[in-house]
C-alpha cells in the first residue's frame, strides 16, 4: 500500500504508542482532529489500523484484507469506460469547440486513420486558443493539441484503481483507452477504443456506496 507522507507518520505513531486516540495523534502531529479524520478513515477502511471505540487506534500486524477491498482492486477499466469521442486533427478549433458542446464532454481524443491516437484537446486548450488573435475557423486543432508520445493512456484490462491513480497523478480528466498494434512500418501505434474519465470513477464510487447502503 502506498501511504501519503502524513499517513506514513500516523502509522508510525500508532505502531509506537497504541492504543492511541485520534486527539492524541493529532496533538503529536500538531494538527487538528478534523484534519486527520480522512486519513484515519482511509487507514481503517484499508485494514492498516483498527479503531476500537473509547479505546483508540491499534496497528494491525496481521492484516486481513477486506473482501471488498480485494474486489475494488480487481475492477477493470474495460467494464467502466465510456465510448470515445474523437475528432480528426485537421478539423478547425471552432469545430472542436462545437463538438465538445454537442457531445457534452470535457476532452476530445484526436485520431488518424483507423482510430489511431494522435493527441488530446481539453477545455482549457480550447479556451486558451480563443484568447489570442487565432482564426478559430481556419487553424486546425493539431496546432493546439497535446500530442503523442506525451499522451497518458490506459487499457481495458488495467485495474480501475491504477487508471484513477494516473488521472490524479498527472492532473488530467481523461485517459484514452487503447489497444496497441504494430503498423505496416513496424511501429507501435494505439487504437482508441474508449475513454476513462474522472466521471467514470465518480459514478463507480456512487454506485458502490449506494448499493452498500441498501443491503
Ligand atoms: P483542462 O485543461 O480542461 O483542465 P485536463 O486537466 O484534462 O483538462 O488537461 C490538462 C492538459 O493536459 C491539457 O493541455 C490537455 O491537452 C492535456 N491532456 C489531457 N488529457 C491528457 C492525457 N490523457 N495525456 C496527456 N495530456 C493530456
Amino acid at each position: 500500500m502506498e501511504f501519503t507522507e502524513r499517513q506514513a507518520r500516523i502509522v508510525e505513531i500508532v505502531k509506537n504508542s497504541s492504543p492511541i486516540t485520534g486527539e492524541q495523534i493529532a496533538a503529536k502531529l500538531d494538527l487538528t482532529r478534523a484534519t486527520l479524520r480522512p486519513d484515519l478513515t482511509i487507514l481503517t477502511m484499508a485494514g492498516v489500523l483498527e479503531a476500537r471505540p473509547r479505546v483508540g487506534y491499534f496497528y494491525k500486524e496481521k492484516k486481513e484484507t477486506s473482501p471488498y477491498m480485494d474486489r475494488l482492486r480487481q475492477l477493470r477499466v474495460g467494464d467502466f469506460k465510456s465510448l470515445p469521442i474523437s475528432i480528426r486533427e485537421n478539423i478547425s478549433i471552432y469545430d472542436a469547440i462545437v463538438t465538445m458542446f454537442t457531445q457534452n464532454v470535457g476532452s476530445l481524443t484526436v485520431v488518424g486513420e483507423g482510430q489511431t491516437l494522435r493527441g488530446m484537446v481539453s477545455r482549457k486548450d480550447l479556451l486558451k486558443s480563443t484568447l489570442g488573435k487565432t482564426d478559430l475557423q481556419q487553424v486546425p486543432v493539431s496546432i493546439i493539441m497535446t500530442r503523442m508520445p506525451n499522451i497518458i493512456m490506459t487499457t481495458a484490462d488495467e485495474p480501475v484503481l491504477e487508471a484513477a491513480r494516473r488521472l490524479t497523478l498527472h492532473q488530467i480528466d481523461t485517459l484514452p483507452v487503447v489497444e496497441a498494434f504494430i503498423d505496416e512500418k513496424g511501429e507501435e501505434r494505439y487504437e482508441v477504443i474508449g475513454r476513462f474519465t474522472k466521471t467514470n470513477v465518480t459514478k463507480l464510487f456512487v454506485q458502490i456506496g449506494s448499493l452498500g447502503a441498501q443491503s
